[in-house]
């Protein structure tokens, strides 16, 4: 699937050139592929025709409305962390039965919604939430369906504040405890056990501690069956990984096929949580060089968009492709590519090797994940546009914001 390519010497979203959308909608701006969204989800739906699975996209990698409404129309689920997310989720068009929320700090609010939305399980990841969620339900004269989010302590070897699944994570329920837990969950009223879930960190490039996750997940499933306690879903999360730069990111046939295996004869209905997969190269985002400042020790070159735009390399050192929209003429040298905001972790990416001029387009690639998601408006920046090409047609999917929309909802002092 090559949704971003050259054509002419000029980088094109599908049939689209960015030229064209840089003009249309200003810099910096996020570019959307539709056919590369619903690629990546085929690919999944490849591996797991015939059985009775649902794929639920973990809607904060990319919330889009538009993102979602490709999903939901191709009957994919969704995976919620937030009151906000399931609002969002819904006025995409999403089944609520085919929705399943987590997190760790679900307040009653919250719950409140998704039962009476109906949702298809709560991700429960503590014995706290397990007592608020009986009585929330119980007030509503519900009945909540849960899983129970289990910590299966593997090393997912990926970056630390994306991994999950360690024991000093704050996410889940000790795997010690998870027998103790389900018991405590079935002696509740207003609660029923459906299922038990994992997700053990992000950007995985290892299928291995998915497998040896599910081996411990397996192992539990088999004691709580032992105990009375019949799981209808089994939930292995989502974390696996793309390329950005050189990494070698396994099919999602070489990530789901031991797993599969490990479930056949199982009688248990499979849900995935994917989120960066889904969308990371799904999108990118053009922005402009407003200004060139080569120097004795570095090269700036100061483009349109900054770290409140995508924030991933200030927060986590991330490296995304930057590449010129228009094939490159001329001298290289190494650039900083950094963006106005008044911090000096602000880049976009270190000692690039380009040919630059004032004024050229540059594509961040792979920002389809976890980029306008995480954008905020540090600096008074408005946020930028988002566009969804399909074919040869542009949508504007999110329009810019305005400065006044910045500072509508604060006053001044009487
Ligand atoms: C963030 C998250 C996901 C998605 O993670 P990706 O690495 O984007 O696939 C899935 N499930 C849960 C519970 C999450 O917190």
């Amino acid at each position: 699937m090559t949704a971003f390519a050259r054509r002419n010497g000029v980088l094109h979203a599908e049939s689209v050139s960015l030229i064209d959308l840089a003009a249309r909608f200003g810099t910096p701006c996020w570019v959307y592929s539709r056919a590369a969204l619903e690629a990546s989800l085929a690919e999944f739906e490849r591996e797991l025709a015939g059985l009775d699975a649902l794929v639920c996209y973990a809607v904060k990698a990319n919330s889009n409305l538009a993102v979602l409404d490709v999903f939901a129309r191709r009957g994919a689920g969704f995976d919620i962390v937030s009151g906000g997310e399931l609002r969002r989720a819904l006025a995409a068009g999403a089944d609520p039965r085919r929705i399943v929320f987590s997190g760790v700090g679900k307040t009653a609010a919250e719950m409140e919604l998704a039962l009476a939305a109906d949702i298809l399980c709560f991700n429960v990841e503590s014995a706290p939430e397990l007592d608020r969620l009986s009585a929330v339900a119980g007030r509503l004269g519900k009945t909540a369906p849960i899983s129970l989010r289990v910590n299966p302590d593997v090393d997912a070897k990926t970056h630390p504040y994306i991994s999950t699944g360690l024991k000093e994570n704050k996410f889940g329920v000790a795997y010690e405890e998870a027998l103790a837990l389900y018991r405590h969950a079935a002696s509740l009223p207003n609660l029923t056990i459906s299922g038990i879930d994992c997700h053990i960190g992000s950007q995985l490039l290892d299928p291995a501690p998915f497998a040896a996750a599910l081996d411990k997940i397996l192992t539990l499933v088999d004691q709580l069956a032992a105990n009375g306690i019949v799981l209808h879903h089994i939930d292995l999360g989502g974390g696996l990984g793309i390329r950005y730069r050189d990494e070698d990111a396994p099919t999602v046939q070489a990530y789901l096929q031991p797993m599969l295996q490990k479930l056949r004869d199982r009688h248990l209905q499979v849900l995935l949580e994917p989120g960066r997969r889904l969308v990371g190269n799904a999108g990118l985002l053009l922005t402009r060089v407003e200004y060139l400042k080569p120097g004795e020790v570095k090269n700036f070159a100061i483009v349109d968009a900054a770290m409140n735009d995508l924030a991933r390399p200030a927060l986590y050192g991330s490296w995304h492709d930057i590449v010129p929209v228009v094939a490159p003429q001329g001298a290289t040298r190494p650039w900083e590519i950094v963006g106005p905001v008044c911090e000096s972790g602000d880049f976009l990416g270190h000692g690039r090797d380009l040919a630059l001029a004032t004024g050229d387009l540059l594509a961040i690639m792979s920002a389809g994940a976890y980029g306008m998601a995480m954008s905020s408006n540090y600096n008074s920046r408005p946020r930028a546009a988002e566009v969804m090409v399909d074919g040869a047609d542009v949508h504007l999917v999110r329009r810019r914001e305005t400065a006044e929309e910045l500072y509508a909802l604060e006053q001044r002092l009487p």
